[in-house]
């Protein structure tokens, strides 16, 4: 579904060069909840940008369903991005917009009709438990429903991959735990598969199949999380 051949990105700034991924091979299947963990500065963040083209490698080659999407045009582009859903630690949401706007943002931008936009959004509303807030702000939301904003953004193209920065750590235990559930759900009902970098042991325990370690701009460890974390 995602893969990474020989990756490497190197920043450059103020004639400081930083090298946050370094020559990384990785290998996420269909239907996989795939962790990635690490430290901060690890590179997981410039990680899962390069299957989005957030971020660009420096060398290397990162494939989604077999496509280098370096090698399409701006429509084909377009296209492909629809296709990868993405959440954020801060969630990303425009304040002066209501949920309703928010949710379809990604559908209005794309020229859709009103009248299937608005059943659209309503139905992810349902799905993450929150049709009764579409005319509220952002800053009316606790960081749970926030986050479930998020969620419902990018579900509303029928994206195959779900992308994950950080995207329980901004928020308590049990908010968490219900997000993580809801996740879940989403991996199994929607068939969606997911990539999440975390710095959360608990967030990688409680539901990746399959995980790899990063460190330094490398992953020292790949495998499955019961096997990964039996090692000594
Ligand atoms: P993580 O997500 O694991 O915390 P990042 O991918 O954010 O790690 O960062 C990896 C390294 O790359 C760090 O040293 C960070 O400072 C550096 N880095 C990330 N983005 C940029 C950027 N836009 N410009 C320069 N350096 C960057
Ligand atoms: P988060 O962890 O919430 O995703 P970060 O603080 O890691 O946010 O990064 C925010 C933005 O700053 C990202 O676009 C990242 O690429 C960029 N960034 C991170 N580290 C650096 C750095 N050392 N120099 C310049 N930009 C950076």
């Amino acid at each position: 579904m995602i893969e990474f051949h020989q990756v490497t990105k190197i920043f450059e700034s103020n004639g400081n060069k930083v090298e946050a991924l370094k020559n990384i091979n990785l290998t996420i299947d269909k239907g996989d909840i795939f962790g990635v963990i690490g430290f901060s500065g690890a590179g997981k963040s410039t990680l899962i940008r390069t299957v989005n083209l957030l971020e660009y490698p420096s060398a290397g080659e990162v494939l989604v369903k077999g496509k280098n999407l370096t090698e399409l045009s701006k429509y084909e582009i377009r296209e492909a991005k629809k296709d990868i859903g993405m959440i954020f630690q801060h969630f990303n949401l425009i304040k002066s917009k209501t949920v309703f706007h928010n949710v379809a943002m990604p559908l209005l931008l794309s020229g859709y009709n009103k009248k299937s936009v608005e059943e659209k959004v309503f139905e992810i509303l349902r799905f993450v438990g929150l049709e009764e807030k579409a005319k509220n702000y952002p800053d009316q939301l606790s960081g749970g429903q926030k986050q479930r904003v998020g969620i419902a953004r990018a579900l509303i193209t029928n994206p195959s991959i779900l992308l994950c920065d950080e995207a329980t750590s901004a928020l308590d235990p049990e908010t968490t735990k219900s997000i993580l559930k809801l996740l879940k759900r989403i991996n199994k009902e929607y068939n969606i598969t997911i990539l999440i970098i975390t710095h959360e042991m608990e967030v990688i325990k409680e539901i990746c199949n399959r995980i790899a370690v990063m460190e330094d701009g490398q992953i020292i460890e790949t495998g499955k999380v019961f096997d990964v974390f039996a090692n000594p």
